[in-house]
């Protein structure tokens, strides 16, 4: 079989009191129909990035609700991984195409991988472009298909997408964060939902965390309190621009003297590009000891970005490219103002004068950060406004709601299995 991640069940009574009794209500109602039905999701990796991130949260509150859920990866040996991140930079608009071999590197590891797809499912909710071929190599039974894509594709590499797009087109429903980015063709024929990720407000990287702990965590690995901190927390990638953030780091620190800056970066299973990166950076930081750089090999688990999202004076995600950016309302719901790239979710999660600024630019990006670090009062305006927007609209019980909907409606179209 696939790779079981091995989850339990979370109790969705525990949001109540964050989300309120109605939506508690909701959820059990949408769940009903589709009590003993099995559904299993199935991506990339385990750890790293924002897809893990959603189907760890969301997976548990499923089972809690009655539903035979379960969460698979699949495998891959390092050259797939560096095809399907070709793969990810083109849907995202990087020029290369992909080479005969590795199209027939990408096809084998979806033969193998659909292979090893066993059991009988009612829903199969396949993510991103790694696995999207499994259906055309696994596509018996009674199950419906679905896949997610996470990804901003609307300025997509037009080549590599059409190398995807008949393993895509044999989905039941195609399910996209924004319409923005579903391709043209799309949006004329097939039906399309439209599903914002959303955040855990109860995960060990939201869950409310005491100011006295999280300058404790950030002393541990070597961070002045006392200082001024700007952070950011991504994947290292190019698309996440950390080079920029680090020049942002520079010119700000010319006004403000004594800032820090940390660096947070994931190292996903998936993801070849994120040892290029890191090395750069530690490489262009280390003349500079107020510069911190940690992965999760290090000190960037969950609690640890909790306390750093909660600690930091400001949070630049200046994306260049961005499916959601999860962090955007992670770090909102901690009520920390963020600087964050104009780019595909980030601005929906920052609409104007909520959590902070969108900038097109490092030029832009510096006054704006200066002003956060000189303000703190406007700063904690803003966050406590983008925490409200991220209640009403991304948090993973709403992620959930959304789900169970499009199950059911799968359901009411083709009759139960
Ligand atoms: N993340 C983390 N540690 C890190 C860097 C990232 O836990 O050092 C997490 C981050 O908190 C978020 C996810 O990885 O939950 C990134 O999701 P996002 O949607 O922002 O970006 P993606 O990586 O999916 O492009």
């Amino acid at each position: 079989m696939l790779q079981l991640v091995d989850i339990g069940s979370f109790p969705i009574a525990l949001y109540e009191p964050i989300v309120g009794r109605a939506q508690i209500d909701r959820l059990k109602e949408l769940a009903e129909p589709l009590k003993g039905c099995r559904v299993t999701h199935i991506n990339a990796t385990s750890y790293g990035g924002g897809v893990s991130e959603l189907l760890r949260a969301a997976v548990p509150l499923i089972r809690d609700l009655g539903i035979d859920a379960t969460w698979q990866v699949i495998y891959g040996a390092p050259p797939f991984f560096e095809v399907t991140k070709k793969i990810h930079n083109a849907l995202q608009g990087a020029r290369n195409g992909l080479t005969a071999e590795q199209r027939e590197t990408y096809l084998m590891h979806n033969r193998h991988n659909a292979g090893l797809l066993e059991d009988d499912y009612d829903f199969i909710v396949v993510h991103d472009p790694q696995p999207a071929a499994l259906r055309r190599f696994q596509g018996r039974g009674r199950a419906r298909w679905l896949w997610r894509c996470h990804i901003d594709t609307s300025d997509r590499n037009e080549e590599v997408w059409k190398f995807l797009e008949p393993f895509i087109q044999e989905y039941d429903t195609l399910i996209f964060t924004m319409p923005e980015f579903v391709p043209p063709d799309f949006a004329s024929t097939r039906e399309i939902s439209i599903v914002h990720p959303a955040i855990d407000p109860l995960s060990p990287k939201n869950m409310p965390l005491p100011e006295y702990l999280c300058q404790r965590i950030l002393q541990w690995v070597g961070v002045d309190t006392r200082r001024p901190l700007v952070t950011q927390v991504s994947r290292f990638d190019p698309w996440k621009d950390p080079f920029g953030t680090l020049e942002i780091y520079r010119r700000v620190r010319e006004k403000i003297p004594g800032l820090q800056l940390a660096l947070l970066g994931h190292i996903a299973g998936d993801d070849p590009e994120g040892w290029t990166i890191y090395g750069k950076l530690v490489a262009e930081v280390k003349e500079d000891p107020d510069i911190h750089l940690f992965t999760n090999y290090t000190a960037a688990s969950s609690v640890e970005v909790n306390a750093f999202q909660r600690h930091a004076d400001v949070v630049i995600q200046k994306s260049i490219r961005e499916g959601f950016g999860l962090v955007v309302s992670e770090t909102l719901w901690k009520t920390t103002p963020v600087v964050g790239g104009r780019t595909g979710g980030i601005p929906m999660q920052m609409p104007e004068g909520v959590g902070g600024f969108l900038v097109d630019s490092v030029e832009e990006a510096v006054p704006r950060v200066q002003f956060l670090l000189e303000n703190p009062r406007e700063a904690r305006e803003l966050g406590m406004r983008g925490r409200r927007n991220v209640l009403h609209n991304y948090l993973i019980t709403r992620y959930v709601e959304d789900e169970l909907r499009l199950l059911n409606a799968l359901i009411d179209r083709k009759g139960r299995g």
